[in-house]
């Protein structure tokens, strides 16, 4: 029989890996002119933070050191997000004030169908075997998303915003706790170790991962990134293209990605979707993206409910936090999808009327028993903030799927595993196509949630997201309350225990309190307790007299820094 381990189960592998809580302070550097704001940087990894930092110091505004950071966390935070992942960022201009959500997410190759996850027998792949395989990687979107990005708002030179990572990449960079406990936990349960490329580059000759401390190069990464900086298409056309469709190509189950899909992707500006909360107006991502509409849904069902007179001590706000959780969840399992395949719009699922309905399924004392999606009217894995002196805002979540993508390495990054995102069985007992089927150029759904909140005034008031798959949503929830609702500090909310209600099960994690859980119990909750949850939250708000307040999740290594 075969073993089935799911991507869930996986993670609560790895949730095991030690959070190593590098709350460090950034010493501030002083920009040397008077700004109205200040400028901040929350993001995974203290490399990342002093890479938008410096690119913020020199000319490039937000969008520019988004760049910087993102791709040094190619380099330094290899297992979640690189140049051969997708990406949704949220942008706000602040002259403009608009909002714009540029979306990278990968895409299937051409030759890819509704098949792409079952054997010869019609049966799903277990998914470590499809994790690895060259059928999971999408075509990457990170790179044509921030090119076009940074066409529309940039401020400096696009290949200015290379050089950071790529002497990072010449001079090496220590191999961090945690960078090297996920090497150890793939080494567990993938080839990474067989693979050529990764076993070379984070092995010794003994087959031994390189310690903690070890101070790794990566020049074929710093050499890609020349030739990016260059000219952003020299990722989808050329040598890099042909080394990327090589390693899809390659060993067990490979992909079928070629050329022309590489140099026919496009990413798209996409409207966010926003809606009233309490008077601000959330806004996060769009359709292929689950955020947008499960966040504003959870936020929608607690609407009627007065949490900040139920704060997180007492077992009501908690109760309430979690069935609004599993009624979004029940709705994103079953429709959110890419936007051309969805049979219900997100009009529908966030229609005030249908919340409304939705929410009085929650004014009850005791566990709703089970949580099927409902049937509103049919007419139709690194998170970043930052925040530069302009007040311009980038909100962006970037993903390689699970750890260290499909393992598989070109150009000295990761490919993303992005196309395990779709459903492995495309259809129904009944027949019916999921509209998150696997499809022909198709985008699978994403639990992505960049988000950014505007206050009654519409000025920015905060940029938040999370790394997580489909917990994302509840870990930026969760979050956006404990702000809003519960009085706290950024830091203080993203510290607050993670709950996750999809489905009738609710994971808790493990520092959420004994008496809470017992009183959750009481009501009928099943809770699955003492959970390491994998949030890697990261926030920036804005405060009344213009300075900034950050957050950085203490589940990972990242950190706030700014410019004063
Ligand atoms: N692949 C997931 C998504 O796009 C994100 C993965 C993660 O956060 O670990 O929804």
């Amino acid at each position: 029989m075969r073993t089935f381990l799911s991507r869930l189960g996986l993670l609560f592998l790895l949730a095991g890996a030690p959070a190593c809580a590098v709350q460090e302070a950034l010493a501030p550097t002083p920009t040397g002119a008077a700004t109205e704001h200040t400028a901040m940087v929350a993001a995974a990894n203290p490399h990342a933070v002093e890479a938008g930092l410096d690119a913020l110091r020199n000319g490039g505004n937000a969008m520019d050191a988004a760049i910087a950071v993102q791709t040094v966390l190619s380099l330094v935070e290899p297992q979640s997000s690189g140049l051969g992942g997708g990406a949704f960022m949220l942008y706000r201009d602040a002259a403009t004030g608009e909002i714009t959500v540029y979306d990278g997410r990968e895409r299937a190759p051409m030759a890819a169908d509704e098949t792409l996850w079952l054997d010869e027998e019609g049966e799903p792949l277990p998914f470590l075997t499809a994790w690895t395989s060259g059928r999971a990687v999408g075509v990457p979107g990170v790179i044509a998303m921030l090119a076009m990005a940074h066409e529309d708002h940039g401020a400096r030179d696009w290949a200015e915003n290379f050089t950071f990572a790529e002497r990072l990449a010449e001079d090496g960079f220590a191999i961090s706790p945690r960078l090297h406990s996920l090497i150890l936990r793939a080494q567990q349960i993938g080839p990474i170790e067989d693979l050529p490329a990764s076993g070379a580059y984070f092995f010794d000759e003994n087959g031994n991962a390189f310690p903690v401390g070890h101070v790794l190069a990566n020049p074929d990464y710093a050499e890609s990134l020349r030739l990016i900086a260059a000219d952003w298409r020299n990722f989808y056309e050329g040598p890099l293209a042909a080394e990327i469709v090589a390693a899809v190509g390659a060993g067990d189950v490979p992909g079928a990605m070629t050329l022309d899909d590489l140099a026919a992707y496009t990413p798209v500006r996409r409207a966010a979707i926003c809606r009233d909360y309490r008077g601000y107006d959330v806004c996060s991502a769009p359709p292929p993206a689950s955020g947008g509409i499960a966040l504003n849904q959870i936020l929608g069902l607690l609407e009627p409910y007065d949490m900040a007179a139920t704060g997180p001590e007492t077992e009501e706000g908690w109760r309430r936090f979690i069935e609004a959780s599993r009624l979004a969840y029940a709705d994103r399992d079953a429709y959110v999808a890419a936007p051309e395949a969805m049979t219900v719009t997100p009009g529908a699922l966030l229609d005030e009327d249908y919340i409304a309905a939705r929410a009085a399924l929650i004014d009850r004392d005791t566990a709703i028993p089970h949580v099927p999606a409902g049937e509103p009217d049919i007419p139709g894995t690194s998170h970043f903030v930052i925040v530069d002196a302009h007040g311009n805002v980038v909100s962006m979540t970037a993903t390689v799927e699970f750890l260290f993508g499909s393992n598989r390495m070109a150009g000295g990054f990761f490919l993303n595993n992005q196309m395990t995102d779709f459903n492995f069985d495309p259809r129904d007992e009944d027949g019916r196509l999921h509209p998150n089927a696997p499809g022909s150029g198709k985008v699978p759904r994403s639990s992505m949630s960049p988000t950014i909140i505007l206050d009654g005034e519409g000025e920015f008031y905060m940029g938040v997201g999370s790394p997580g798959g489909s917990s994302i949503i509840a870990y930026v929830a969760k979050t956006i309350v404990g702000v809003i609702d519960w009085g706290l500090t950024p830091q203080a909310a993203i510290e607050l225990p993670n709950v996750v209600a999809r489905g009738d099960v609710v994971r808790v994690e493990e520092t959420y309190p004994a008496e809470l859980l017992e009183a959750l119990a009481d009501k009928g909750f099943q809770l699955d307790a003492n959970r390491s949850e994998n949030s890697g939250l990261h926030a920036i708000r804005r405060l009344d007299d213009g300075t900034l307040d950050g957050g950085a999740d203490p589940r990972r290594e990242g950190v706030v820094g700014q410019l004063e």
